[in-house]
């Protein structure tokens, strides 16, 4: 008997999500000392975590015989204060892609549709498919999410909505206006799920107010994270903001104890130090600076990025592929992702990182451009 006929179709037709490869995995493949790689594939923080949460870990490490905070009163209590929103409208999840899964488990079912862009985050349409809702694409516009085309897209059956604000591997971004915009015009039965994973990399005229928007649009949810300019992607913990009755029904589906106490005590640490916040920041605008430059050096096109990440483009030729050159950079100690299950075949997407990284980076390919040329 096959043992997969047992799940039912949905589950069975989802494609697995491809992570970066981690660190340890590539020093067995290639046989290569784990301080010679250098891994700017997943969008993690290459200056770490700030002190402060690493200290708030230590001072709870020896409690963790108990159970975590299942409500998460503390943290709640410290993002409440930074928004300005009540208790009862915070979701507290497991890295925030734990709580994209709790929208699609409260709200998706085999009767409902979802509705996301072209390229946009793959883990919109592994939620929605593993409720057995369908999945409808909206086709991008130059590799940015097209408002026109999610509205058009949505159909009489659809009850979320998926925008990632930057998109990743994009790094494309929606302004506050057009994004605005895009929320107005969707019917009130649909959930809006904004995902602002990257939204502390933004300058201050880019970003949205969105979190004030939940009060004209009890149908918002906003999502974050503190997996990428906070670097606690390890620990796991991300948050949802909506209105309490959207909080209430997310908080049915999840896990009591779905945020450990680490990640807990962490998290608040890590709000609390603005100038570590500020020096990341600072760090990925330079790098960012950088690695474009060296692309442009390198006769590269690049997808202009809000985040701290940039797709760049390999076109299949005597230059060999973005497939090839991955593979190649591997060779050379340095992890970068490929995007093929995006649909961008001719891409691949570099995380920025520190000076010393991106520079490793950009003379390795350099180096493999050159070798798949000659
Ligand atoms: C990295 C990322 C997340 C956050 O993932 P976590 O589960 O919080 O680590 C969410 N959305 C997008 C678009 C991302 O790139």
């Amino acid at each position: 008997m096959d043992l997969c006929e047992l799940a039912p179709l949905h589950v069975r037709a989802i494609a697995p999500y491809p992570p970066g490869k981690p660190i340890s995995e590539l020093a067995r493949e290639m046989d290569l000392d784990e301080s010679d790689i250098v891994k700017l594939a997943s969008n993690e923080n290459p200056l770490g975590a700030s002190p402060r949460a690493l200290a708030a870990i230590e001072n709870v490490f020896m409690e963790i015989a108990r159970y975590p905070d299942g409500n998460g009163y503390a943290l709640k209590s410290a993002l409440s204060e930074r928004f300005g929103v009540a208790h009862n409208q915070i979701v507290l999840g497991n890295g925030s892609n734990d709580v994209l899964e709790l929208v699609a488990r409260a709200f998706l079912s085999a009767q409902s549709s979802a509705v996301y862009a072209q390229h946009a985050f793959a883990v919109y349409p592994l939620v929605t498919q593993a409720t057995g809702a369908r999945g409808i694409e909206a086709p991008a516009k130059n590799f940015s999410h097209d408002p026109k085309a999610m509205l058009e897209a949505i159909s009489s059956d659809t009850r979320v909505l998926f925008i990632a604000n930057p998109n990743n591997p994009t790094g494309t971004l929606l302004k506050p206006d057009e994004l605005l915009a895009l929320i107005e015009r969707v019917p009130e039965s649909v959930i809006v799920v904004l995902d602002e994973a990257y939204t502390e990399y933004l300058p201050e005229e880019l970003r949205s107010d969105s979190i004030a928007w939940i009060k004209r649009f009890p149908n918002l949810v906003v999502t974050r994270t503190f997996s990428k300019a906070y670097g606690l992607a390890g620990l796991r913990v991300g948050y949802a903001i909506a209105s309490a009755l959207v909080a209430d029904m997310l908080n049915r589906v999840r896990q009591p104890f779905n945020v450990n106490s680490l990640a807990q005590a962490a998290a608040i640490a890590a709000m609390e130090d603005q100038a570590f916040l500020d020096e990341c920041l600072e760090i990925n605008r330079k790098g960012m600076e950088q690695v474009t430059t060296g692309f442009k050096r390198l006769n590269l096109s690049y997808i202009p990025s809000y985040g701290n990440f940039v797709a760049f483009r390999i076109p299949s030729g005597n230059q060999g592929n973005a497939s090839t050159i991955y593979q190649s950079l591997l060779r050379k100690g340095v992890i970068v992702r490929p995007v093929g299950n995006y649909g961008m075949p001719e891409y691949l997407r570099v995380s920025i990182g520190l000076e010393q990284e991106n520079s490793i980076f950009l003379s390795a390919l350099e180096n493999v451009i050159q070798g798949a040329s000659t």
